[in-house]
C-alpha cells in the first residue's frame, strides 16, 4: 500500500528513541534513504549498527533539535549528501512530569523547547523547498494528552497540543503545493519508558484502554508510512487518534 516511497529521503528527528527505531526502520523498509539525529554519540553509534544488522542503512547526525540554526545547517547537509528531504517527522520529544505547584520555568521551557520550538527549528528550513519542489510531507508525534490534557503534564501537554496548531496552520500554507502536513497522537506505547513503570501502575493505565493493551511503536510507525505516502494526499491538517480508544473525540 506504501510502495511509492522508494528513494525518497526521509528525515525523523528522536530516531534513535522507542517510536522513533520503528518509523525508522519502516521507512527504510519502504526504500526510503533515512536521516536521523541524536545528541549522544555513544548511544547513536550502538543503535546505528543494531539497524545495520538488521538491514536498515540510516544515517545519523549530531543535532539539537531545540536549536534553530543547528536545524537550519542540518538541513543543508541532508540536503547535500542525501538529496532534499521529502518527507520530515518531528518526533523528537522529552518529558519533565511535575505538578503546576512544582514545576520551574525550567521545567517548563526544557519541555517546550524540546517538543515544540523543535517544530518550528526543523519544519521552517524545509517546508519551502518542499513547496517549491511541489511534493513533501511533514508528520509530527503528538500525544494523546496534547489532546485531554495530563495530570503532572502542563507543560508536556501544552506543547503536544500546540504541535497541532502548528500542523492546522501550515497545512494550509502549502495545501496547494503538494505538501501535506498532519499530526499522529499516539496513546501510551510499549516504549522503554513505559515499560520501566511499574507493573501495577502500568496494569491500570492498560485497564483504561479500550483495546485492553498498550500500543506498539510498529503501529505509530505504519500510521507515519501511510501518511507519507501517495494515497494520503488528500489528507492534510488531521489529527491522528493512535490511542487504542483511550480517547475517542
Ligand atoms: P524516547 O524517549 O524513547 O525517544 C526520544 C528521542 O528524542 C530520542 O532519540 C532522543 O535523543 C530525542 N530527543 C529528545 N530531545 C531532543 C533534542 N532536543 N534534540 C534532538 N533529539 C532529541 O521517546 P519515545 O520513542 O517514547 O517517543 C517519541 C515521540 O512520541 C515523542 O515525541 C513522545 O512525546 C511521543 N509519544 C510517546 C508515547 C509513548 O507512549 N512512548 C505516547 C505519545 C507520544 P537522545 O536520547 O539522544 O536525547
Amino acid at each position: 500500500m506504501c510502495g511509492d516511497l522508494k528513494n525518497k529521503v526521509a528525515l525523523v528527528t528522536g530516531g534513535t528513541g522507542g517510536i522513533g527505531t520503528a518509523i525508522c526502520a519502516r521507512l527504510s523498509d519502504l526504500g526510503c534513504r533515512v536521516a536521523t539525529t541524536y545528541r549522544n554519540r555513544e548511544k547513536a553509534e550502538a543503535w546505528q549498527a543494531q539497524m545495520k544488522q538488521s538491514g536498515h542503512q540510516v544515517t545519523i547526525y549530531a543535532c539539537d533539535v531545540g536549536d534553530y540554526e543547528a536545524c537550519v545547517q542540518l538541513a543543508e547537509t541532508i540536503e547535500k549528501d542525501l538529496g532534499p528531504v521529502d518527507i520530515l517527522v518531528n518526533n523528537a520529544g522529552i518529558t519533565r512530569d511535575t505538578t503546576l505547584k512544582k514545576m520551574t520555568p525550567g521545567h517548563w521551557r526544557e519541555v517546550i523547547c524540546a517538543d515544540l520550538d523543535s517544530v518550528f527549528n526543523m519544519t521552517q528550513p524545509l517546508l519551502p523547498r518542499m513547496a517549491e519542489r511541489g511534493w513533501g510531507r511533514v508528520i509530527n508525534i503528538s500525544s494523546i494528552n496534547g489532546q485531554k490534557g495530563q495530570f503532572g503534564q502542563a507543560n508536556y501537554s501544552a506543547a503536544k497540543a500546540g504541535m497541532h496548531g502548528f500542523t492546522m496552520a501550515a497545512a494550509q500554507e502549502v495545501a496547494r503545493k503538494g505538501v501535506t502536513v498532519n499530526t499522529i497522537s499516539p496513546g501510551y506505547i510499549a516504549t522503554e519508558m513505559v515499560m520501566a513503570v511499574p507493573e501495577e501502575v502500568r496494569e491500570k493505565i492498560i485497564a483504561q484502554i479500550p483495546v485492553g493493551r498498550l500500543g506498539r511503536p510498529e503501529e505509530v510507525a505504519h500510521v507515519v508510512a501511510f501518511l507519507a505516502s501517495e494515497h494520503a494526499g488528500f489528507i492534510t491538517g488531521a489529527n491522528f487518534a493512535a490511542n487504542g480508544g483511550q480517547h475517542m473525540h
